[in-house]
């Protein structure tokens, strides 16, 4: 477990790595959409890590183990810390088998005071678990992903049954959402599927970084505030500091200093109570 930057919790924690060669090594995933494209597990893992790619080819290769001092490490964690589980891998990811989900989700289960975040691109294959056990787990909350309409779309869709605390990570936000897809999730229409929502543009060195606009974000923000919904918004994004002319100082654009007044929200669910970020 370690601290970390992601900005609405305290740490991070990997309590599942894969072994490459008999060796637990780095960090491993398959990519999925197009918000796994500049993937930031996969770029520290080519740098530090197995040096594999994150493709369907180099599943072979790999074979996840759950590390029980870090399982431990997370179910001693204080009241009021928040965690953010599984950052460099996707928990609900194929080759992660049931009984290694449950052992980890148990896990935080067990540590009711501290709160512990998962974030998916494997929406039903997560509320199909969820669903499975029974159990309101009040003290984990259950993120979705997506970057655009469509991911938006698929992700509401495949987050059925909802479990008891989501949320709605729009992290890298590649495209604006239009429509009333996210006015809906958030409970236009009586039925809510997010409880809260993070949003934030692309960062990377690339070229071809996604330009997140003001506007993107103030829509966002926007259905959030009609739906008393909180928001979190992480950072604009490394093209947008580029274009700002911020990024020797500030190169992913995350202080609110530099943001149009009507997007500094960085607001936290009211369940988790105490917390101090
Ligand atoms: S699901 Fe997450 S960890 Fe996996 S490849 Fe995509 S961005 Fe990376």
């Amino acid at each position: 477990m370690q601290k970390t930057l992601i900005q609405y919790t305290h740490f991070s924690s990997n309590p599942i790595r894969p072994f490459v060669k008999g060796e637990a090594k780095g960090w491993f995933c398959t990519k999925v959409n197009r918000g796994c494209k500049y993937c930031y597990a996969e770029t520290m893992n080519r740098r530090l890590g197995n040096k594999l790619a994150f493709s369907k080819m180099n599943e072979g290769a790999v074979e996840f183990v759950i590390n029980e001092k870090e399982l431990k490490a997370l179910s001693e964690v204080k009241p009021s810390k928040v965690v953010f589980v599984c950052d460099m891998t996707d928990l609900f990811h194929h080759m992660i088998t049931d009984e290694q989900i449950d052992e980890i989700i148990t896990t935080l289960a067990g540590n009711p005071e501290a709160i512990y975040l998962v974030l998916t691109k494997r929406p039903r294959r997560m509320a199909t678990f969820v669903a499975s056990k029974k159990v309101s787990y009040d003290n984990i909350w259950f993120g979705v992903s997506a970057c655009d309409n469509e991911t938006l779309e698929k992700a509401v869709a495949e987050l059925t049954p909802r479990p008891i605390n989501t949320w709605l990570s729009l992290e890298p936000f590649t495209g604006d959402i239009t429509g009333s897809t996210l006015l809906d999730a958030l409970g236009q229409g009586g039925f809510r599927v997010f409880d809260w929502v993070v949003v934030g543009g692309e960062s990377g060195r690339s070229k071809n970084i996604a330009l997140c606009t003001p506007e993107w974000i103030e829509g966002v923000v926007g259905d959030c505030m009609t739906q008393k919904v909180p928001v979190f918004v992480k950072q604009m994004g490394s093209m947008w500091a580029k274009f700002r002319g911020i990024h020797k100082t500030d190169s992913k654009g995350s202080n609110p200093y530099f943001w149009p007044e009507g997007i500094r929200h960085q607001q936290t669910p009211s369940k988790w109570g105490k917390v101090r970020l």
